[in-house]
């Protein structure tokens, strides 16, 4: 295997009898974003699942060249690995900031940073959290509950932080805004990205790379320059590339 962040190889994931991932090969490198494309039921979410843990694979599955494959969804967390899935599971009876702090939980041993510091990382990358952090996350709009989510994940500082839909439900100016902080995340946090995403025409304008699943496997991957011609990415989702 390379040397990326993440590599899967002949990644194969199931639920019960039904193989839903039939052998994925994807590469992550330190410090940049990947967008995952595809239709409703193509397995983005699960393969988010599978990276984090919290499904079962068969193949090879490495973090910075040490297997993870036998390991648990929080000992993944704790090397990592950040997962802000579908729905942003946060809790609504929180408060915005006693939400952040449940996030530094996750963080390896050894870090550098205090929660204070990282607290007012956060609210700096999402001021709009800081003017709400007395108020329960429960009352907060879709686009900052969605901040709210990627600003826990961020809580534990990981080398790469899996997003699936931030775009769901959110009205299109607030998707932009929400892109457009995700676009420095990489920067500001040293992370790298691997966004789930329908929404090709944005996700494409921040991610280096794209990668299209369709039907559980990859049907198309290669730089986003790759993939403006609309055309590409219908006959990817097709599964005609
Ligand atoms: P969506 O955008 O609709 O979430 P997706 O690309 O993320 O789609 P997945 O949610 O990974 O796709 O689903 C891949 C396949 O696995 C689909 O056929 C789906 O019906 C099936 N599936 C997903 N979750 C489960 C589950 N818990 N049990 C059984 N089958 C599942």
């Amino acid at each position: 295997m390379s040397t990326g962040l993440l590599e899967t190889r002949r990644l194969v994931a199931r639920y019960g009898s039904v193989e839903v991932l039939h052998g994925i090969d994807l590469s992550i490198s330190p410090g940049e974003i990947v967008v995952l494309l595809g239709p409703n039921g193509a397995g983005k979410t699960t393969l988010l699942r599978a990276i984090s843990r919290v499904v079962a694979t068969r193949g090879a599955i490495t973090l910075a060249g040490v297997s993870i494959g036998g390991w648990s969804g929080a000992r993944t967390a704790r090397a990592g690995i950040g997962h802000v899935p579908e729905g942003r599971g946060t809790f609504p009876d929180l408060t915005v900031e006693e939400n952040l702090r449940l996030g530094g939980l996750a963080r390896p041993k050894g870090r550098r940073s205090t929660t204070r510091e990282d607290l007012a990382q956060v609210y700096a990358t999402f001021p709009v959290l800081a003017d709400m952090r007395r108020r329960a996350a429960g009352l907060l709009s879709g686009g900052q509950q969605q901040m709210l989510a990627i600003g826990r994940a961020l809580m534990a500082r990981p080398q790469l932080l899996l997003i699936d839909e931030p775009s769901l439900g959110l009205a299109p100016m607030v998707t932009q805004q929400l892109f457009e902080v995700l676009a420095g995340i990489r920067g500001e946090w040293s992370t790298s990205l691997l966004l789930a995403e329908q929404n090709a025409r944005l996700s494409l304008r921040i991610a280096d790379r794209a990668v299209v699943l369709a039907g559980g496997r990859v049907t198309a991957a290669g730089p986003t320059a790759d993939f403006r011609d609309g055309d590409v990415i219908r006959r990817a989702y097709l599964g005609e590339a």
